[in-house]
């Protein structure tokens, strides 16, 4: 086993695609497929092989070059079990508490569920990287498409239990109007304000905002701080339980 090797380029309008690879064991792994001319680019350009896909959730924009994929490839298509319906061409079918092996990596598989119901997260957790899909952005989570706020809540806690120094790749750079809105509900919070500075910098010159970190995420991301004392008062919602404040977040983000 050598290391886990990212290579992480554009797809479609504002999608971060990935492509994992192990050069011993040869395997390379995309994780999920918003665009296939994209994806081939990418293979191109490194030169990998593709052997597997890995997909978060059942979205077009996540799993709708599957079949194209595994036709031209004959690629192994690992998805979650709960959601094996909505994965097209799924071959191998992971379920919260797997340890899904990919060339001697071990893939934790976490259930983060509420975007999607079967949204799941891969943590390789000896490599410190997890890819999260549409879980969790930098600076926002997803939109709340299926799930409840409890079920969304608990995903997010998931997420914020992972040590702090995990590179978290998510699938979308919506950064710069997650910072607006993340300013808007937590006005004084020093490291959020320091950071939406960074980021206008970055996005002035088309730089990404992924990856970001866990560590990161929960100093700033105030889907991730509903304790946060600045956030509730400003929201109305002081001393109130905290799946109530992430869920009144996430609908005031709804709503921005
Ligand atoms: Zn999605
Ligand atoms: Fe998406």
């Amino acid at each position: 086993m050598s290391k886990l090797d990212v290579y992480m380029f554009p797809a479609l309008s504002d999608n971060y695609c990935y492509l994992i690879h192990d050069a011993n064991a040869g395997v390379t792994g995309v994780i999920d497929t918003p665009d296939i001319p994209a994806i081939e680019k990418a293979l191109e350009k490194t030169g990998w092989s593709l052997t597997h896909i890995l997909n978060t959730h059942h979205h077009a924009d996540h799993a709708g070059g599957n079949l194209e994929l595994k036709e031209k490839t004959g690629c192994t298509i690992v998805g979650s079990a709960k959601d094996a319906a909505r994965i097209p061409g799924i071959d191998i079918k992971v379920t919260e508490g797997d340890a899904y092996e990919f060339g001697g990596h071990k893939a934790q598989i976490l259930d983060v569920s509420g975007h999607t119901i079967g949204h799941i997260a891969y943590w390789f957790s000896d490599d410190g990287v997890a890819f999260v899909g549409d879980a969790l952005f930098t600076l926002g989570c997803g939109r709340m498409f299926e799930g409840t706020p409890d079920q969304m809540w608990g995903s997010l806690q998931k997420l914020m239990a992972l040590p702090d120094d995990t590179t978290v790749y998510c699938a979308h750079e919506y950064t710069a109007a997650n910072a607006k809105f993340a300013l808007s509900v937590e006005p004084h919070n020093e490291a959020l304000i320091e950071r939406a500075k960074e980021i206008d910098k970055l996005r002035s010159q088309n730089i990404p905002t992924v990856p970001t970190t866990i560590g990161e995420e929960k100093a700033t991301n105030p889907f991730l701080r509903p304790a946060s004392a600045d956030l509730q008062a400003t929201i109305g919602l002081t001393g109130a339980p905290l799946v109530d404040v992430f869920a009144e977040t996430r609908r005031l983000k709804d709503h921005f």
